[in-house]
């Protein structure tokens, strides 16, 4: 492996013409995805003051921007940060200031945020320079009606803010056509910084290098029977690690068409993959669960799809079912963690099976140890789960002390804790049980109870939260708030009072979608909050 950068150098000199992405319709080829991620990158280098190993926070929906922005960032030898769109100001702060990142390039929907939480850090640790694109810088002029997204979606992707103060505007950016310096970044070099939250209630940046990233997206694309002839569905996030993997890179080295969604939609999704005959794709398994519960299922082709798999969160046993009676589908389940650039797991899609993680995927040695005494256990006893292969992340940013304490020895190499439980079968399929660590999935979006705890106490009326986990048919977990109220505050309090609040605060997806109300929280003797009790009181109550 060398610099992810030659993998569309070689594509859009072996198919110049051949377009790379589809977004709503507007094609972009190999020949011009690589010759605007050229003029970005000189851009980001002469006028924007990026210089090697620099940190370029790159906000935005799916999108060609995102995958243009995200090679020139790298052609310049930098390194990306990949941001939550979802983020809000209180929370983007962290993400400007811990990676000291003084460029970032975003999308007019967010930059509002951004400029906000950028305004909120001391003049020293603030981005220098903010470059903004509209989403229609990308897009045909009018949507044809197989490509037409929800009405609500054509006011955001439309629309012509003007940019905060001193931004500077993508198109001018490209038109200024800047040839940047030779490309130096090789295999050990850091390519991207990928926040991931934790116990400790702050996100932790972890460090892939072109090696760790190229090494799953070679892998990812082997393991799927991967092509130039493919035509995959861009669906999942770009900026969280599995999407960066199959919606960015992978397509890109196979030099196949990438169909771009701008964000979830079962039905867009349903006649993307119908009209464009999509045949692989990669999702989460709720995407599968909406789709199927379209009442337009009949409308849509999808006898198309050779390759169907995911992960991030279980795919549900009847959902697997259906889609193998009624299309013929076998799901392609994997597992992984940002730590380990996506897949350290899969299912071969040739010989899956259900509500399992699969086997290690290539070059990786997974085993199951005890995780008090770390020694290695034998098939079928449950323990957590550790990795050791070349998708693996160098440590956290900065953080020398968290890397050192997911990390171990064992038969002389270095193993990554998983902080998940499972066993391993007699076939070296491997099975998730539960988790050592503190966090809630929903619907694959992670949610760290510290995080929203800290948010959730700068609120006026709140004098402790505990966040817990229930259980949740559709996204297998959904996110509650146990709290007790300042006492001068109990009398004008409602839920709506908290969640309204917490909808500004935070990102969506971590907004608690119900809140309790309690006189106290129950503590151990050392006064830690006893979170496992109360999310075991609430399973016991639901059953
Ligand atoms: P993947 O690479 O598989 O998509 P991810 O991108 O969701 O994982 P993170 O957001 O870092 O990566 O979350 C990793 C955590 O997600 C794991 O530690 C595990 O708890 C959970 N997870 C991932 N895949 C599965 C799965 N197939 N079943 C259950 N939990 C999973």
């Amino acid at each position: 492996a060398t610099s992810l950068w030659h993998n569309l150098e070689v594509s859009a000199r072996r198919y110049p013409d051949k377009p790379a992405l589809d977004f709503l319709g507007e094609q972009v080829s190999y020949a011009r995805l690589r010759e605007q991620a050229e003029a970005l990158a000189g851009w980001l280098r002469k006028r924007a003051g990026v210089a090697r190993g620099d940190r370029v926070l790159l906000m935005m929906q799916n999108s060609p921007q995102f995958v243009i922005a995200f090679y020139a960032i790298m052609r310049a030898d930098a390194i990306v940060v990949p941001v939550n769109p979802m983020s809000r100001a209180d929370e983007l702060g962290h993400y400007i200031a811990d990676p000291e990142a003084r460029v970032a390039i975003c999308a007019t929907d967010v930059a509002g945020q951004l400029a906000l939480g950028n305004a909120q850090l001391p003049p020293e640790e603030r981005l220098r320079t903010m470059l903004v694109t509209r989403y229609s810088d990308c897009l045909p002029r009018d949507i044809d009606p197989v490509h037409r997204p929800p009405q609500a979606w054509l006011e955001w992707l439309y629309a012509a803010p003007p940019l905060p103060d001193g931004a500077h505007a993508w198109q001018d950016a490209l038109a200024e056509a800047l040839a940047p310096a030779p490309h130096l970044s090789s295999a050990e070099d850091l390519v991207a910084i990928c926040y991931t939250s934790g116990t400790t209630g702050r996100s932790k940046g972890c460090m892939h290098t072109h090696r760790s990233i190229g090494h799953n997206t070679i892998a990812g694309t082997v393991w799927t029977n991967g092509s130039a002839a493919d035509v995959s569905l861009g669906a999942v996030p770009m900026f969280h690690i599995t999407g960066m993997q199959y919606a960015v890179h992978g397509p890109i080295w196979t030099g196949a068409t990438n169909v771009l969604m701008p964000r979830w939609d079962r039905d867009l999704a349903g006649r993307l993959i119908s009209h464009h005959r999509v045949n692989t794709w990669t999702n989460i398994p709720t995407m599968i669960i909406d789709l199927l519960g379209s009442p337009r299922l009949d409308e849509f082709d999808l006898s198309s799809l050779v390759y169907i798999g995911g992960g991030g969160a279980a795919m549900p046993q009847a959902v697997a079912e259906r889609l193998e009676q009624q299309f013929g589908l076998r799901y392609a389940e994997g597992y992984g963690l940002t730590e380990t650039a996506a897949p350290s797991h899969g299912n071969p899609p040739s010989a899956p099976k259900r509500q399992c993680l699969g086997v290690p995927f290539i070059g990786t040695d997974a085993r199951i140890v005890d995780p008090d005494t770390l020694n290695e256990l034998g098939p079928g006893q449950t323990g957590e789960i550790v990795i050791h292969g070349p998708q693996l992340f160098k440590g956290y940013w900065r953080r020398p002390a968290d890397t050192e304490a997911v990390f171990f020895d064992l038969d002389g190499k270095r193993f990554f804790r998983t902080g998940d439980l499972g066993h391993m079968d007699e076939d070296g399929y491997f099975f998730i049980t539960d988790r050592l660590k503190r966090m809630i999935n929903a619907s694959g979006f992670k949610v760290w109870p510290a995080e929203v705890e800290t948010m959730l106490f700068r609120h006026p009326a709140v004098l402790e939260a505990c966040i817990i986990g229930t259980r949740d048919a559709y996204r297998g977990e959904s996110v509650k708030a146990v709290v007790v109220l300042r006492s001068e505050a109990r009398a004008g309090t409602r839920e709506e009072d908290i969640i309204t609040w917490a909808r500004e605060h935070m990102a969506a997806y971590k907004v608690p979608r119900e809140v309790e109300f309690v006189d106290a929280l129950p503590k151990s003797g050392s006064g830690k909050v006893m979170w496992r009790m109360l999310q075991e009181q609430e399973a016991q109550r639901r059953d």
